[in-house]
Order: structure tokens, then C-alpha cells, then sequence
């Protein structure tokens, strides 16, 4: 059995950062992660780009993405922010591009390249990585954690840093088991639930559209005809509903209303050009193909593999002439461009989420130093902590942010400890 000043369990970015940052203080620690290596989940960050952070630079406005327990994580942004992210990454030889919304990715390469950095991090701070290495529990001793019981062996260790992040994906090896050893030592878990997901929709069309990126188009969540929420942006349909950045963003609204009642969205291609105008725009397009069957008519306004389905769901003759389009026909193709009416079955589940909503309640957590409340050498860090963001870089951040300070404020009580106790002079005698 070894003896570690430090064990973090779970080698994704929040234990990665943890363990480096600690070991550079000069303390012993043990990474533990138990997939075949480390940031499994990491590698299908951004579709493959991994999008690291986002350039938000006010610190107050970035936490308020979080909701209300975005206050809670201002200590950790102070401590390491976006630019200690942006800096850390450029200094270790991986340029980083802003994007559209504040996207910070690698400006060549991609996820494998933010590992490859990753990786490097931990062999130079000096941090034990053992992979394939899975903890069963933690092992107690009265007040205070003694070490882990894993699936080669147990571990002693002074401080043990929680950070084996939340249900999404559960193939990347996000399992949930940091929520089960903080509920079997008394700490509260706000119920995890799958969040940023795609929607699926009772629309049995979808799937004949489901190559096409629709950019630049604006998705409305409505319920009891009441606008709930709106985005601007990019989405695409799925074979059995609708995905894409601006729809990940809306699915916690759409989630929270669908235990309400029924909710339908509204998808808007010409958002630019207000219903009248657009009206006007369809009645040239029409008087300038008057003698044209009316399939042929919409090349100008809509990708050419969404015609088809247009131009069934318009419902109108297809080789009708423009001409005898009647006003009531238009109107009805007006709708379709501006307000596309899809009903909502409901939101994917963990499988395909991108975060976890919910976990360890931060009111048991000293946010300041992210150590529990209740075990003082217990320490947490990343998403399994009741913290998640929207899309664009925001999740990512919370785990370098929090895996730092969790990692510097082990460190710092792991060396206060010794030097109290007395077993630094004896590590620096022998
Ligand atoms: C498809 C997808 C795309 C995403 N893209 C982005 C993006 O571009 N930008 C962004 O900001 N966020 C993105 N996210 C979210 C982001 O990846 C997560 O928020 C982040 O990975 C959480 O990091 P973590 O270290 O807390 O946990 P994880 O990355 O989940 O890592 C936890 C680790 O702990 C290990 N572990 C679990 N239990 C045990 C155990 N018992 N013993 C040992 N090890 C254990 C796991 O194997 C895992 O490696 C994306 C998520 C997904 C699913």
C-alpha cells in the first residue's frame, strides 16, 4: 500500500490540472484514473477541436452563465482565469484561436494536442498517473478520508481530491462515482440530470434533412403560447429531432418546461427579414416564376435538399403554376419559413449529454478552497461539483479553474500539516 500527500481520482481536465498543480508545490501525488488513460472525454471536446475556454474577459459576466451558482465560482476564476488558461496553453507550445461567441480553440490540431499538453503537464510536475485504475470507495478514518480501495490496491493519502466528473457520456468513464462516496458520507447531491442535449421531435421528417447545417437562424421554446426562451445561431436536424449549438442551449429550458406541459418549438430560417418583408420577398419570388411549376420555385430561398420537404409541408400542388398560388397558400409557406412549428417529444438522456446538471451541493463545499464542509481532507473539482454552463468553452473553464484552486489548496494543507507534524524536516533529513 502507498503512502501519497495527495490522491486525485479522475485524470479529465479538473483532476489533470488538480494533480499538476498540486505536485509543482512539491508534494507527493497519485493520479488515479480508471479508463486505459487520461481525458477520454476531453479527446471528443469540440468535435474533436476541443473548445478550452471562452475569451469572456469580465470574470462577473462569465459566472453569470452559471446561474445562481455562478457566484459561487468567482474565487476559483480569480485564482485561474481565462487568461492563466490562454497563457498556460500558448506557453506550453499550442497557439489558441478565438472564435465566434468568444470560442477559444487550438489554432492547428485539436483535443489530441490540448492531451498531448496534458500529458506532458503531469510528467514534468512529477504527478504518479496510474491508469486502468479503478477507486471502489474511499476508505474513512473517524472525521477524516485515510486513503482509497481501487481495483489494484489501496492507497494511503493525507488529502484526496474528488474529480470524477458527472453521467454524460458514461462511455468516457463518467459514472457517477464521486456523487455515491459523497451521498455515503453525508454530503447532499442536487439530483444530476443530462443538460445541453439534443431535442427529440415528433416530426417524422427530420431525418430527410439531416445533413444540412442551418446557420444564422433563430429557434423560439414556446409553451401555452408564451415565448420562453430564443437563440440566434447554428442548429441542424437529427434522425429523430434537432441538435446543434443553438439547441443545446435551449434544452434546460425546454427540459424544465416539459414537466410543466406540452412545449413546441419555432424554428425562423429568414430571422434577418421581418414576416412582412419576407411576405413581399415570397410574392416576387413568385410573380418572377408566374409561369413556372411551383416545385421550381424555391431555389432562391431555401438549400436545395430542403425544397422537397417545403414544398410537402407547404402543401401545395407542387406542379401548380406560381401564378395560381392563392394568398392563403403563401401565407402557409410564409409560416414555414418563419415560424417552422415542431413538437417537442422530449430531451436526450445522459448518454448523449454534453454536461451533467446538478451533483455536490456547493452550500457543503468552502468554495473558497473548494474543501467539503464535512471531511476536511476531502477536496472536489470539475463538473461533478453542482456547477454547469452553456456551451462555448464555459465547462471547460470550471474545471481548469477549479481543478487549479482544489490542487493548490490541498497542497498548501497537505504542507501546513506536515510541517506541523513534523515530517517535512524528516522528508528533507532522509
Ligand atoms: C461530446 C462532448 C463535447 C464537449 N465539448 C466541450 C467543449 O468543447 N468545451 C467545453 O468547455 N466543454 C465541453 N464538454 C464538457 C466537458 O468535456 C466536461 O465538462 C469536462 O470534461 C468535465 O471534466 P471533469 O474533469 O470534471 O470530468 P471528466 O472529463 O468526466 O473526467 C472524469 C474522469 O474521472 C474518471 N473516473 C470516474 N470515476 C472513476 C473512478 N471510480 N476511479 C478512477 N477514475 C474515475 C473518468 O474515467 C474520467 O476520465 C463536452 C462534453 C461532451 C460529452
Amino acid at each position: 500500500m502507498g503512502k501519497y500527500d495527495l490522491i486525485v481520482i479522475g485524470g479529465g481536465p479538473a483532476g489533470i490540472f488538480a494533480a499538476g498543480h498540486a505536485a509543482q508545490r512539491g508534494i507527493r501525488v497519485l493520479l488515479l484514473e480508471k479508463k486505459p488513460r487520461c481525458g477520454a472525454k476531453l479527446l471528443i471536446t469540440g468535435k474533436g477541436r476541443c473548445n478550452i475556454t471562452n475569451s469572456e474577459p469580465d470574470v462577473r459576466k462569465f459566472a453569470g452563465h452559471f446561474g445562481a451558482n455562478g457566484k459561487a465560482l468567482l474565487t476559483s476564476l480569480y485564482a485561474f482565469g481565462v487568461q492563466e488558461v490562454m497563457d498556460f496553453f500558448e506557453q506550453r507550445e499550442l497557439p489558441l484561436v478565438v472564435e465566434r461567441g468568444g470560442r477559444v480553440f487550438p489554432a492547428r490540431g485539436g483535443a489530441r494536442d490540448v492531451q498531448r499538453v496534458l500529458d506532458r503537464f503531469l510528467a514534468d510536475s512529477g504527478v504518479e498517473v496510474r491508469c486502468s485504475s479503478k477507486v471502489r470507495e474511499l476508505v474513512r478514518d473517524g472525521g477524516s478520508i485515510a486513503g482509497v480501495r481501487t481495483s489494484d490496491g489501496e492507497f494511503q493519502g493525507r488529502a484526496v481530491l474528488v474529480a470524477t466528473g458527472g453521467l454524460s457520456y458514461p462511455k468516457t468513464g463518467s459514472t457517477g462515482d464521486g456523487y455515491r462516496w459523497a451521498r455515503e458520507l453525508g454530503n447532499t447531491v442536487i439530483e444530476p440530470q443530462p443538460a445541453l442535449t439534443a431535442i427529440t421531435l415528433a416530426e417524422n421528417w427530420t431525418g430527410e434533412v439531416c445533413d444540412l447545417n442551418l446557420r444564422n437562424v433563430e429557434l423560439k421554446v414556446l409553451q401555452g403560447g408564451c415565448v420562453l426562451e430564443s437563440r440566434f445561431g447554428e442548429t441542424f436536424f437529427t434522425r429523430d429531432g434537432i441538435g446543434g449549438p443553438i439547441v443545446l442551449d435551449l434544452s434546460n429550458t425546454v427540459r424544465d418546461a416539459l414537466s410543466l406541459g406540452k412545449v413546441t418549438l419555432e424554428l425562423d430560417l429568414k430571422p434577418a427579414v421581418e414576416m412582412q418583408l419576407f411576405d413581399k420577398r415570397l410574392q416576387r419570388e413568385m410573380a418572377d416564376h408566374a409561369n413556372y411549376d411551383f416545385r421550381n420555385s424555391l431555389g432562391n430561398l431555401l438549400p436545395k435538399a430542403m425544397i422537397p420537404l417545403f414544398i410537402r409541408l407547404s402543401g401545395i400542388d407542387p406542379d401548380k403554376k406560381c401564378h395560381s398560388v392563392t394568398r392563403e397558400e403563401r401565407l402557409k409557406l410564409l409560416e414555414l419559413f418563419k415560424a417552422l412549428p415542431l413538437r417537442v417529444i422530449g430531451c436526450e438522456g445522459f448518454d448523449k449529454a454534453i454536461v451533467t446538471r446538478g451533483g455536490i451541493d456547493l452550500k457543503e463545499v468552502d468554495m473558497r478552497s473548494l474543501r467539503s464542509k464535512r471531511i476536511d481532507n476531502l477536496y472536489f473539482a470539475g463538473e461533478v461539483l453542482d456547477l454547469d454552463g452553456p456551451t462555448g468553452g464555459f465547462n471547460l473553464q470550471v474545471c481548469w479553474s477549479t481543478g487549479y484552486l482544489a490542487g493548490v489548496s490541498a497542497a498548501g494543507a497537505v504542507l501546513n500539516e506536515k510541517s506541523s507534524d513534523g515530517s517535512m524536516e524528516k522528508t528533507e533529513i532522509s
